[in-house]
C-alpha cells in the first residue's frame, strides 16, 4: 500500500466544453503525462473514480438540482454564459465527485494517509441549485459532506487556493460551524464575491474566512498567507479533515489568473501544509479545481503529489522576498477576524 490514494476517470475527458473553452479535455491529459514522466504513478496508488451517487449529491446540492442535471445525461445544454454540458458531461461529472467521495473513505478509514482527485470538471463555483464557472457538482462540498454523514466527523476544513474565489463552497456552508471555509483568491475577478467582510452566517458566523489579494501576487505573497493564516487556521479550526481546492489557476502561467505563483512555490506551499497536517495527525483531500496553462498544470499536479509523498524534502534554501506591503496588510487583517468565533 502507498501513503497516497489517486483518483481519477477516463470518462473525465468526456466532458466536452466546445472549442477554445480553457476548461478543457487536454487538462487531463497533460495531468496524466506530468504524472507519467515524474514516475508518480508508480509511487501512489491509483483508482479509478467510482460514481457519486444521486443521494451522496444531495448532501451538498438541493436534490431537485441534482435530479435536473442527472437528466441532461446524454444531452446537451448550455448552463450558463460559460458552463456547458455535453453528451458525455454528466458522467464526468459523476467520477469528479465520486474521485472525492473515493478519496475521504480512504483516509477517514485509514487506508491511506492523504488522498487527491485529479477529476473535471471542477466544482468549486457550483451552488446549491445551480451550476456556475465551470463547474456542474461542488466535488469538495459533496466529499466534506460525505466525511461528517458517513464518518462521523465533526468539523473539515476547506482551504480553497483557486484564483477564483470558492463561491459555491462559501454558499453551501455559510451558515454552518462544522465546516470550516477559508479562500484565497485575486480581486477583482470572477465570480466577484469573497469579500474580508464575508464571514458566515447566523451558527457559522466566523467560520467563513476570505483573503482577496489584488493581482500580481506571487510566491512571497503566498507563503507568507501560507505560515500566517493556513497552517495556524489548521490549528485553531480542530479539525478531523483538512481538503484543498486546488486551483492551479494562480500560476503565473495562466491565461485566466493574474497572479504569479511558480512551480516551485505551488510545491512549497503544498509541503508546508501537508508537514503540518502530519504533525498534527490530520489527513488531507487534494481535490483539482481550476488551472488553464497545459504546462504548468503538467508540472504543479505532479508537485502537489510530490510534496503530499514528501513533504520533508529540504526547500531551497534562497529565503523568500518579504510579501508586498499591501499583501502582508490584507494577511493581517485576515489575522485579525474573529476565526470561529
Ligand atoms: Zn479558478
Amino acid at each position: 500500500m502507498n501513503k497516497i490514494l489517486v483518483t481519477t476517470h477516463p470518462a473525465c475527458r468526456g466532458h466536452l466544453t466546445g472549442p477554445g473553452h480553457p476548461e478543457c479535455p487536454a487538462r487531463m491529459d497533460a495531468i496524466n503525462a506530468g504524472m507519467t514522466s515524474h514516475g508518480l504513478w508508480e509511487r501512489v496508488d491509483r483508482e479509478e473514480a467510482p460514481d457519486a451517487l444521486p443521494d451522496q449529491l444531495a448532501r451538498a446540492h438541493d436534490s431537485a438540482y441534482v435530479e435536473e442535471i442527472l437528466q441532461l445525461d446524454g444531452r446537451e445544454k448550455r448552463l450558463d454564459a460559460d458552463t456547458v454540458v455535453s453528451p458525455g458531461s454528466v458522467a464526468a461529472a459523476l467520477r469528479s465527485a465520486g474521485g472525492v467521495i473515493r478519496g475521504v473513505d480512504a483516509v477517514l478509514s485509514g487506508s491511506h494517509r492523504h488522498a487527491a482527485s485529479l477529476g473535471r470538471p471542477p466544482g468549486h463555483h457550483a451552488r446549491p441549485a445551480n451550476a456556475m464557472g465551470f463547474c456542474l457538482f461542488n466535488n469538495v462540498a459533496v466529499g466534506a459532506a460525505h466525511a461528517m454523514a458517513v464518518h462521523g466527523v465533526e468539523r473539515v476544513l476547506i482551504i480553497d487556493i483557486d484564483v477564483h474565489h470558492g463561491n459555491g463552497t462559501q454558499d453551501i456552508f455559510y451558515s454552518s460551524s462544522p465546516v470550516f471555509f477559508f479562500s484565497v483568491h485575486q480581486s477583482p475577478l470572477y465570480p466577484g464575491t469573497g469579500f474580508m467582510d464575508e464571514t458566515g452566517d447566523g451558527d457559522g458566523q466566523g467560520f467563513t474566512l476570505n483573503l482577496p489579494f489584488p493581482a500580481g501576487m506571487g510566491d512571497p505573497e503566498y507563503l507568507a498567507m501560507t505560515e500566517r493564516l493556513l497552517l495556524p487556521l489548521v490549528d485553531r479550526a480542530r479539525p478531523a479533515l483538512v481538503m484543498v481546492s486546488a486551483g492551479f489557476d494562480a500560476h503565473e502561467w495562466d491565461p485566466l489568473g493574474g497572479m504569479k505563483i511558480s512551480t516551485a512555490g505551488y510545491a512549497r506551499m503544498f509541503r508546508l501544509l501537508i508537514r503540518k497536517l502530519e504533525a498534527v495527525g490530520i489527513p488531507g483531500v487534494l481535490v483539482l479545481e481550476g488551472g488553464y496553462s497545459l504546462e504548468a498544470l503538467r508540472e504543479c499536479a505532479p508537485a502537489m503529489i510530490e510534496a503530499a509523498l514528501h513533504p520533508e524534502k529540504e526547500d531551497d534554501a534562497t529565503k523568500p522576498a518579504p510579501p508586498r506591503k499591501e499583501a502582508a496588510a490584507l494577511i493581517d487583517a485576515v489575522a485579525r477576524l474573529p476565526w470561529g468565533a
